[in-house]
């Protein structure tokens, strides 16, 4: 009894300490842990791999505006609409306080782009959405492709080269998606 007791108890924390509170997504350690094993995969030849971190335009400005409550709104919605727009064998996960990871299983860059664009895209119509309960601040993000080729020797430069891309992206002017491939060498606006 008191060790099933406990086997319960574990699982329950277990699956907690996986998810982020506020969005439900997976939360930073168990996203990386996940990317992990793709990287893994990716590097024995067996997968492709592509990620996208995304991030929220001017979300300074909108909780300045709104205020925190309302931008704990938008985490959650937007949460919704990525989870929404995943497939089931990627993996959403909430890597920063405003800033998101997508793992996408076994895609190439070129399919990346297209499905974080699409993203971006869903997302702005959404902002047109709420815009009457928020006028003055459309909600855009900012997307940074990046995938997996041999130069990369661990998860973490990957994500780096998204990063890299997303701050581009920002750059840029917000509100795109901007990729980098370096076997390519290109940056996509
Ligand atoms: P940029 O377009 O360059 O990304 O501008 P930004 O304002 O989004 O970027 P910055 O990094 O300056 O600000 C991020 C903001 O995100 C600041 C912080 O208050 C907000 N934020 C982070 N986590 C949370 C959260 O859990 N809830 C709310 N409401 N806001 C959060
Ligand atoms: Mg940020
Ligand atoms: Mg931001």
């Amino acid at each position: 009894g008191m060790a099933l007791e406990r086997a319960n108890l574990f699982e329950k924390y277990r699956v907690k300490a996986a998810y982020d509170a506020l969005t439900s997504l997976y939360n930073k350690g168990y996203i990386s842990e996940l990317l992990a094993g793709a990287f893994e995969k990716a590097a024995s030849g067996k997968e492709k791999l592509s990620v996208a971190v995304l991030d929220i335009d001017h979300f300074k400005r909108f909780n300045d505006n709104f205020g925190h409550l309302a931008g704990d709104n938008i985490l959650q919605l937007l949460a919704t609409a990525m989870r929404k727009l995943s497939r089931p064998e990627d993996y959403v996960g909430r890597f920063g306080g405003e800033e998101f990871l997508i793992i996408l299983s076994d895609t190439v860059f070129d399919r990346a782009m297209k499905y974080a664009e699409r993203l971006r895209k869903e997302i702005e119509k959404l902002g047109n959405l709420l815009i009457k309960r928020y006028p003055g601040h459309a909600l855009t993000i900012s997307v940074g492709v990046a995938t997996y080729e041999p130069d990369l020797k661990s998860w973490k430069m990957l994500v780096e080269k998204a990063d890299e891309a997303l701050y581009s992206a920002k750059n840029l002017g917000r509100n795109r998606v901007v990729g980098f491939y370096s076997a390519e060498r290109k940056f996509l606006p």
